[in-house]
């Protein structure tokens, strides 16, 4: 166990975790020079194509600190070991490396590795210096008390700035020396070794017993169709065998281990998994919901009175909270797999919720319950972490099962408290919002906004927060030249288009992360567009009172500019409890009538249009404006 070191790579996204990570896998021999493919660890073709680390991955790397000698390439680097005073004690290590993904939406699967491990690389790229989520990651392994071995990564390219980013590490650190900071470039490889040996070195060995009863806490899941949910872990006490009974603690859930293993990345049958070790255990179970991430599996029996139950729990369980809300739709009757047209509609409904249902097994923080929109036809109500996670899903949906969707512009979910009952609901669409007549009071998501930027761009983001409802709580500085902002803003004003508007006001230099800070109550009121008179339900939208007035009229002038004319005035209205705050009218689409009546008869002319006109009223009664898909997705986009 002493020659075990556990860690993970914290940095930014495009700060080159994962080019760093297969550089690991090649000098370690973990994955052979022909089979190595860029960014080896990010596996799905979603990854590969857009650059990102959407899941984590684990890879168990044994280092043979000898190696370098018979490496010619890192010659520089051998010279600077064998001159060191430090020695490895030991032949080989094993290293486990679990590749996290550094975005927000996966703030607390990060979080969970981050349990799992005793160190953490905190890699900073050159050319851009400690952004937003370096930060905000290097604050939370801190708060873990992990070992940290902070990493310049780019120094191949021309823009790169090392000193200056040392200076930010330093500080940050409180480290004035600077010494120790390694710089390398995962590109070319150069310094990479160093990385490896700093990390045999410097990180802890993990602690644990043996002996003790088995403690191993999720970090991650995967579904397998033949050895059901594999559960992604660390043993931090006890071990555990093929075979073996098992527990999972919070969710009460008992099982059998079909199998354990390490992360090769591949699976790889292991005999056994001891404390300290990173693995896998195959749990036959089939239920996504009851291998959950931050339980703790043990070869204990359970029962509540059990007085170990609490003893044996590791700390930080939390159930993923879906925060950003989207209905999806199918899109067309008779697309993907329908058979005849009449039931398309029907069967795309299906297709849709077996595909949600499949993608479920592999991302249990995904939610979801069917709804029904009169202009858009059945379809379902998702729960989403954050954007990202949308995105990804709506992603999967189209390339893993190629299904073509409507996405409804996302929201956030509301607490609304009643005035009569002594109730708090929680309203995920609008649609639900009780009368306004019955609320108290309306609360809504806030977070916790950390915006890392250049001093220059300082007035800019000043001017753009109060617009989004931001409120200011601190600024301090990281270097001479960097600023980190701290805000409190409701998180339906960050999860529309905040971050590009952060892009644009800071010429693409100031970076962002943030935490959810709970529900605060806010001045919101519901604004409804009305179109001849009738409330459309999909338009409707809760929005902050000071803003409603102007939000009501940008979207009845919108609607005015995309919806088409029709054979009788069109009133547009926006409207809030019931008062109307805005209007526009679409001028009546005039099918001339009278053209064919050359000369002068003009009774015969007033004849035509008064019956055109009571025509058109009784259009008008007898309906319902039709208003097209294309109108709907417009205004829904926002
Ligand atoms: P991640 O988001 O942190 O996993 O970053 P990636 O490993 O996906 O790298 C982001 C981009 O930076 C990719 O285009 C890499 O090729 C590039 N990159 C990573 N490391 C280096 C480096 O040391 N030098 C140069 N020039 N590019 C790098
Ligand atoms: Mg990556």
């Amino acid at each position: 166990m002493i020659s075990i070191r556990n860690f993970v790579i914290i940095a930014h996204i495009d700060a080159g975790k994962s080019t760093l990570a297969d550089r690991f896998l090649e000098l370690t021999g973990t994955i052979e020079k022909r089979k190595m493919q860029e960014q080896f660890l990010d596996m799905h073709p979603l990854e590969r194509e857009r650059g990102i680390t959407i899941k984590l991955q684990p890879v168990r790397m044994v280092y043979r600190p000898q190696n370098k000698i018979s490496n010619v390439k890192y010659q520089n680097d051998i010279s600077k070991i064998k001159n060191s005073s430090e020695i490895l004690n030991f032949d080989f290590y094993i290293l486990n490396l679990i590749d996290t993904p550094g975005h927000v939406d996966f703030y607390y699967e990060v979080s969970r590795s981050l349990a799992a491990v005793e160190g953490a690389i905190l890699l900073v790229d050159a050319t851009k210096g400690i952004q937003a989520q370096t930060l905000s990651n290097y604050n939370f392994a801190m708060d873990q008390g992990l070992t940290i071995i902070p990493v310049i990564n780019k120094i191949d390219l021309p823009n790169a700035q090392v000193e200056k980013v040392e200076e930010e590490i330093a500080i940050l650190s409180g480290d004035r020396r600077k010494n120790g900071i390694l710089k390398i470039s995962a590109k070319t490889g150069e310094g990479v070794e160093e990385v490896l040996k700093t990390v045999a070195e410097k990180v802890p060995f993990p602690k644990g017993d043996e002996s003790k009863p088995l403690q191993a806490l999720i970090f991650d899941s995967k579904f397998d169709p033949y050895k059901g949910i594999i559960a992604y872990v660390r043993i931090f006490e006890g071990s555990i065998k093929a075979g073996d009974k098992i527990h999972l603690i919070v969710q009460e859930a008992e099982a059998e281990a079909l199998e354990v293993g390490y992360f090769k990345p591949e699976l790889q049958k292991s005999g056994e998994l001891k404390a300290g070790e990173i693995g896998y255990i195959a749990t036959g179970l089939k239920d996504m919901s009851k291998v959950r991430v931050g339980d703790t599996i043990t070869n204990q029996k359970l029962n509540i009175k059990n007085q170990n139950y609490n003893s044996l729990v590791l700390p930080g369980y939390q159930e993923p909270n879906p925060f950003v809300f989207a209905s999806l739709y199918p899109r067309n009757a008779n697309v993907a797999l329908s058979a005849t047209k009449n039931h398309a509609q029907r069967d795309d409904f299906n297709y849709l919720k077996d595909s949600l249902e499949k993608l479920k097994l592999q991302d249990s923080s995904l939610r979801f319950e069917p709804e029904h929109s009169d202009a858009l036809g059945p379809g379902f109500r998702c729960g989403f972490l954050g954007m990202l996670h949308a995105e990804i899903v709506s992603e999967r949906l189209k390339m893993d099962f190629g299904l073509d969707l409507i996405i409804t512009s996302p929201s956030v979910e509301y607490e609304v408290k009643l005035k009569m009952k002594n109730e708090k609901l929680r309203i995920k669409s609008v649609s639900k919002l009780p009368d306004p007549g019955q609320i108290e009071t309306i609360s809504e998501p806030f977070v916790e906004l950390e915006i890392l930027t250049p001093s220059r761009h300082l007035g800019q983001i000043m001017k753009l927060m109060p617009e989004c409802r931001a409120i200011h709580l601190e600024t301090n500085y990281l270097s001479s030249e960097t600023m980190v902002l701290k805000y409190r803003a409701p998180l339906a004003e960050i999860i529309i288009d905040f971050y590009d508007k952060l892009k644009s006001v800071s010429s693409g230099f100031a970076s962002m992360s943030y935490r959810f800070a709970g529900f605060q109550e806010s001045d919101l009121v519901k604004l409804d567009i009305l179109v001849g008179g009738e409330v459309i339900e999909p338009f409707s939208r809760i929005v902050p009172r000071v803003n409603s007035y102007q939000e009501g009229k940008r979207m009845v002038e919108k609607l005015k500019e995309i919806m088409p004319p029709q054979l009788f005035n069109l009133a547009l209205q926006a409207a809030i409890g019931g008062k109307i705050i805005a209007r526009e009218t679409i001028k009546a689409r005039r099918k001339d009538v009278t053209g064919y009546l050359y000369g002068g008869d003009v009774t015969r002319k007033m004849k035509l249009l008064k019956k055109q006109k009571r025509g058109k009223e009784r259009l008008k009664e007898s309906g319902r404006v039709d208003i097209p898909q294309e109108v709907y997705l417009e205004i829904l986009k926002k």
